[in-house]
């Protein structure tokens, strides 16, 4: 695994022309990807095979935004990691901040999701972050760390092919990116919590995410212990996504 990446949630958006188009254009933007910094996009599930074959040889991986906890059986709706695999999927991102809000999902759910993602040999991308009311009462250290507990009980320390994405649930799609100050104060949290709890974790790649665009992407890629970006909207504007995979290259020059 690599330690940097930019990956992109595509979220309910997408069909098959605007898909080519996003997919080329990126391709265009980026003729080569540089061999430190991976990509990612996270299509919605049934374009994943057309998205792998618009990616292919180019080295874009291709993600999904969401996984069952179970390998098989009479859970209608529901996607299972190894199936995921089976169409070439390499990432996976679990507990997205909306799949908490609208889906009711917890972390210890999370923590499943992400054990079935490992089981399957997939990289799960494991999103953390507080609430604006958690933040201004002072709760994002303790609320990020019951959210790390809990991956961590299910899934153990001994596995460093896992990818932690810290992402403020008040700077997702709100288009208010956390600051540079913010984003080095959890990052130095984060990669401290993760160098206590073992060798294995120590380097986990940290991704940052939350209305992080073409603009911002230098300064935040710049941060110690930033290894990315997990980006939203602007991952649908092939130049502007682009944009921010050239910050996180400038950043490891
Ligand atoms: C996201 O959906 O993970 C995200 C970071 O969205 P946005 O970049 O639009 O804030």
């Amino acid at each position: 695994m690599l330690k940097k990446y930019v990956m992109g949630n595509w979220k309910l958006q997408g069909n098959l022309a605007d898909n080519k188009a996003l997919i080329e254009g990126l391709r265009a933007e980026l003729p080569t990807l540089d061999a430190r910094v991976g990509m990612a996009v996270c299509p919605v599930a049934p374009y994943i095979p057309q998205v792998k074959e618009l990616t292919a040889g180019s080295g874009i991986s291709v993600g999904a935004q969401d996984v069952s906890e179970f390998a098989k059986g009479a859970y209608t709706g529901e996607m299972a990691a190894g199936m995921l695999k089976d169409v070439g999927v390499e990432f996976v991102l679990v507990g997205h901040s909306e799949r908490r809000t609208y889906h009711g999902e917890n972390s210890a759910q999370i923590a499943r999701k992400a054990q079935a993602v490992i089981g399957a040999g997939l990289v799960p991308v494991v999103c953390i972050g507080e609430s604006l009311d958690e933040r201004n009462a002072g709760q994002t250290k303790a609320v990020l760390t019951e959210q790390l507990d809990a991956l961590f009980a299910v899934v153990g320390t001994d596995n460093g092919n896992i990818v932690i994405a810290y992402e403020p649930r008040w700077a997702i799609g709100t288009g208010v990116s956390a600051t540079t100050e913010q984003i080095a104060d959890v990052h130095t949290f984060l990669r401290d919590y993760l160098t206590k709890r073992s060798a294995a974790v120590a380097g986990l790649p940290i991704l940052y995410g939350g209305s992080m665009n073409g603009a911002n992407a230098a300064s935040i890629a710049a941060l110690p212990n930033v290894d990315g970006g997990l980006i939203g909207s602007a991952a649908l504007k092939p130049a502007e996504f682009a944009a921010i995979y050239k910050a996180l290259v400038a950043s490891v020059a």
